[in-house]
């Protein structure tokens, strides 16, 4: 790995970026989920929905939502019928998590606490693999696709929701004042927090963009890599499968 990586637009060593990461996390975990409503319009809600449509969770498989957060993408999975573990680095997201989990109602999901670059599950334990909204997070992103590619079985899938590049001219720019100025603006009105949703906006802009993640994934060891743009790309599915 590179001597620096990227905290939104810094550059720190990787160790400052794991942390400063939970900083950010531990800070918004009780803000988080009004925050994504408020910054997205509602709209997260139809792109997970979107993304557990793709993904096709099975009542017999055993599937890992990593870097799961407050559940979201858990929750929808468990709802049809799969044993859902729900991993994270941030026992702060966990804890929402969980509690959200109580008092919805959901059952039967396993909730523990994960760095993704270094998963301690055994090899080939699983039937698909999520991660929403947490891949440009994690600081050794090459790290945690071969991690995914190991702990999947054979025949596994692979399943990624994460921001990217909106190709719609005109979209793009609007998207950027947007997103520059009003979701910092959001995060100090709602959660007293304008640095975090800095870090949020400016970590999506330096994410890889569609075609390179794409890459990433086969080289990872997946084949049959795809990427889905969502919104021209702002949102994107990437996806891979393991033999
Ligand atoms: N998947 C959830 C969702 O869609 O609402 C939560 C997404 S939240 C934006 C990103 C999550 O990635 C945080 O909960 C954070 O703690 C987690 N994360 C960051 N780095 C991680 C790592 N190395 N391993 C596991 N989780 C990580």
């Amino acid at each position: 790995m590179s001597e620096t990586v990227s905290f939104g637009y810094a550059e720190v060593s990787p160790e400052e970026k794991t942390q400063k990461v939970g900083e950010v996390f531990a800070r918004v975990a009780r803000r988080y989920d009004i925050m994504n409503d408020a910054m997205s319009g509602g709209m997260h809600r139809l792109w997970k929905d979107r993304f557990v449509a793709r993904v096709k969770p099975q009542p017999h498989e055993t599937i890992l939502d990593m870097a799961g957060g407050t559940g979201d993408i858990a929750f929808r999975m468990a709802r049809k019928g799969a044993a859902i573990t729900v991993s994270d680095i941030n026992p702060a997201m966990l804890d929402v998590g969980r509690q959200r989990a109580a008092k919805k109602g959901i059952e039967g999901l396993t909730f523990i606490e994960q760095n993704a670059e270094t998963l301690t599950f055994a090899d080939k334990a699983f039937d698909a693999y999520t991660i929403a909204f947490g891949i440009r997070n994690v600081t050794d992103i090459p790290a945690a696709l071969r991690e995914a590619h190991r702990v999947l079985k054979r025949g596994g899938r692979f399943f990624c929701l994460e921001f990217s590049t909106t190709l719609w001219p005109g979209f793009a720019d609007i998207y950027d004042v947007y997103s520059h100025r009003i979701v910092p603006k959001l995060g100090k009105m709602i959660a007293d927090d304008e640095e975090s949703y800095r870090y949020l906006i400016e970590s999506i802009r330096r994410f890889p963009d569609m075609g390179r993640f794409k890459a990433m994934i086969g080289e990872a060891g997946f084949i049959q890599t795809k990427a889905e743009p969502i919104l021209g790309g702002l949102v994107a599915i990437h996806s891979g499968w393991k033999i």
